[in-house]
């Protein structure tokens, strides 16, 4: 036998009591037991966004929720302004030209920080422009971008809607979707909501909504209005995703009971420790120190050394799951995930395996120096 550990930024763990709700026998949806958790979780979700906003839950993963924004929010031929760092703002600019959209593509090197200043310039030059995007997390490379100081920009401009992919930012890293004038964010499951994979939800705000009232690029399955009104009813338009809601319940019940503030410093706090844990191995970190997330702690694979190799010994001979670079980075760097259900342990762990493994590859370093490292900020010393 040999135990195993998901260190991946998604799909993430999911607790034991998550697993336990979801594995209840079957409800129907059209019944007051359902529509109690429906109303539970639309209820959790709200404090886990920090909004007072819609909140959607939608039978899809995180993209579902990524191309719902555009079918409900524009026209085709709108303008919208999209700033891409990383894998998934790419994916933003292809959904935008999918529904015909004109997109004002602000690209950066992805060990870059999207500047707000850009946004603002962007929006002078484009004063009839629908939307701006941002990743508020960007999985592929561990920047976080400042969706605070954007909004604050975004906001002034009436029918600018102001779009983020916070699908690793959830459960991660702050985000205030009322405070900082956020008007649809949206997460996933298998992220910081510790559930399997399936399930989106997107928050909508009185802009966005008159957004979505002006729009007509063509919805059905993921029409937002078919959501609200059903959610009205304390019902849904279709099947929902049962066993992800009844999951879901549970969830938010553990993530209130830690609280959002609680569960954002056990992140940063894992986040600091793989941080520190790999440069006391000599190794360098992807993300640029103004823009780390909690969420997934990338690094450059140390010169001379495999990177596939990395991946590849931790998972077979050690059990440990980490992801790998994307796209240009393949092989050139690794991302150790520690979003959701992640305590002090998993990163010691992981941290011994990639020792022993960076061992066996002939890399040179101190052993035990990654653990000492992330022992002393778990010890706060
Ligand atoms: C996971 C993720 C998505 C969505 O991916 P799915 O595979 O569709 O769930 C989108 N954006 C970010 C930043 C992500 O991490």
């Amino acid at each position: 036998m040999q135990k195993k550990y998901l260190m991946t930024p998604g799909p993430t763990p999911v607790p034991s009591e998550v697993l336990l709700a979801q594995a209840r026998p079957m409800i129907h949806h059209r019944t007051p037991d359902f529509s109690a958790m429906l109303m539970e979780c639309v209820d959790g979700l709200k404090y886990v966004f920090q909004t007072a906003n819609d909140v959607l839950i939608l039978a899809c993963s995180g993209t579902g929720a990524m191309e719902s924004s555009f079918a409900n929010l524009f026209c085709a031929g709108d303008t919208v302004i999209v700033a891409r760092n990383g894998k998934f703002g790419d994916r933003m600019v292809s959904l935008a030209k999918v529904y015909g959209l004109v997109v004002v593509d602000l690209t950066y090197e992805w060990t870059e920080v999207v500047r707000p200043a850009d946004i603002a310039k962007a929006l002078e030059e484009h004063p009839d422009a629908r939307g701006v995007v941002v990743v508020q997390s960007e999985t592929s490379t561990g920047v976080l971008n400042d969706v605070e100081a954007i909004g604050a920009i975004v906001k002034d401009f009436d029918d600018c809607v102001f779009i983020v992919d916070s699908i690793t930012g959830i459960g991660a890293v702050p985000c205030l979707t009322d405070e900082w004038h956020l008007d649809v964010v949206m997460t996933g499951s298998q992220k910081g909501l510790m559930l399997p994979p399936g399930l989106a939800a997107v928050t909508v705000s009185p802009k966005a909504w008159r957004a979505y009232e002006r729009s007509t690029l063509p919805k059905f399955y993921f029409d937002w209005m078919r959501y609200k009104k059903n959610l009205d009813k304390q019902t849904t338009p279709f099947t929902p995703a049962v066993s992800l809601v009844v999951g879901l319940t549970e969830a938010l019940r553990l993530m209130r009971e830690e609280t959002i503030e609680g569960i954002i410093s056990r992140h940063s706090r894992l986040a600091e420790a793989t941080r520190k844990g790999c440069e006391a191995l000599g190794m360098k970190l992807f993300a640029p120190p103004e823009g780390r997330g909690s969420a997934v702690t990338p690094v450059w694979v140390p010169e001379g050394v495999d990177g596939k190799k990395i991946v590849s010994i931790m998972k077979n001979k050690y059990g440990v799951t980490i992801a790998g670079g994307q796209d240009d980075y393949v092989g050139r760097i690794f991302r150790v995930g520690h979003l959701g259900y992640f305590g002090d342990f998993d990163i010691i762990t992981t941290l011994a395996a990639l020792e022993m493994t960076l061992a066996e590859l002939g890399y040179d370093f101190e052993r035990g120096a990654g653990i000492k490292a992330a022992e002393a900020v778990f010890m706060g010393e």
